[in-house]
């Protein structure tokens, strides 16, 4: 019997780098999934491979800053495969630049997805887990969210806001038998500096990331089967991972 046989977990941001890799590693200790993003092709390609594998899944086109979309994601999760045990809030966006450069629609991005995607989806799905009498959120951050510097500031600030949530959360729910976790990685090769606009920050990225060997997506998609496949009485609240060689 694998660990997560008769469990479901529902990832969000899933089309690509730690969503994908999660969701493969939770459907390959037994978990069904529900995987979900914006982009609609990338989640049949996963569906496709965890089932060809002989797992299960369903892919859910879903923009998190809906919040409409995110309550529905939770509730075809459940519709889908009876119950949810495990929301991983992955989906984010960073987009970096100094503040005096005023960018504010990316401003704005950042907080709808990485903080406010993260709370409708989490409300929605702590409704399910306290009818079922257990669950596990667990909360994609960030190495940014335990300290900031020159262009980082406003991702660090969604960040940061995710550990204080995931936090308060933790407290809230103790009494429920629902478990809080946040994950922080460092830097990880994925999708995830694509989107900087401002080429002052990506070159100041491009210069820290090539003094690294980066983690690679899987090694967080790890850290999540280990924190959801322990014992009930274990409560893993926070895991901090870097590569061996990043500085801060
Ligand atoms: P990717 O860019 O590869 O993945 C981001 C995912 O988020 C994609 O699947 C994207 O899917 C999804 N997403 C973005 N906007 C939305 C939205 N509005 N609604 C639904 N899904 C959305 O990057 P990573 O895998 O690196 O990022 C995953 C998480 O890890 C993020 O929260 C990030 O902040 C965090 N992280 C990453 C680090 C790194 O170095 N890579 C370090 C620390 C934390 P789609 O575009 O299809 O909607």
């Amino acid at each position: 019997m694998a660990k997560l046989d008769d469990k479901v977990a529902v990832i969000t941001g899933a089309s690509s780098g730690i969503g994908e890799a999660t969701a493969e590693a939770l459907a390959a200790e037994g978990a069904a999934v529900v995987v979900a993003a914006r982009r609609e092709e990338r989640l049949e390609d996963l569906v496709g491979r965890i089932n060809g594998n002989g797992g299960k899944a369903l892919g859910i086109t879903c923009d998190v800053t809906d919040e409409q979309q995110a309550h529905d994601l939770i509730k075809r999760g459940r519709d889908e495969f009876g119950r949810v045990d495990i929301l991983v809030n992955n989906a984010g966006v960073m987009q970096l630049s100094k503040i005096q450069k005023g960018l504010s629609d990316e401003w704005r991005t950042m907080f709808e997805v990485n903080v406010l995607g993260l709370l409708y989806a989490t409300d929605a799905a702590i409704e399910m887990m306290k009818e079922q009498g257990s669950g596990h959120l667990v909360n994609i951050s960030s190495l940014a969210s335990r300290g900031t510097r020159p262009g980082l500031g406003v991702y660090s600030g969604t960040k940061m806001a995710v550990n204080g949530i995931s936090e308060s959360l933790r407290q809230e729910l103790l009494e429920d038998n629902i478990r809080v976790t946040m994950v922080e990685p460092g830097a990880v090769e994925t999708e995830l500096p694509d989107h900087i606009t401002d080429e002052e920050a990506r070159e100041g990225l491009s210069s820290l990331l090539e003094q690294l060997d980066p983690l690679k997506a899987e090694d967080i998609a790890n850290a999540v089967v280990y924190v959801v496949t322990q014992p009930e009485r274990v409560s893993i609240n926070e895991i901090l991972i870097r590569p061996s060689q990043q500085p801060n």
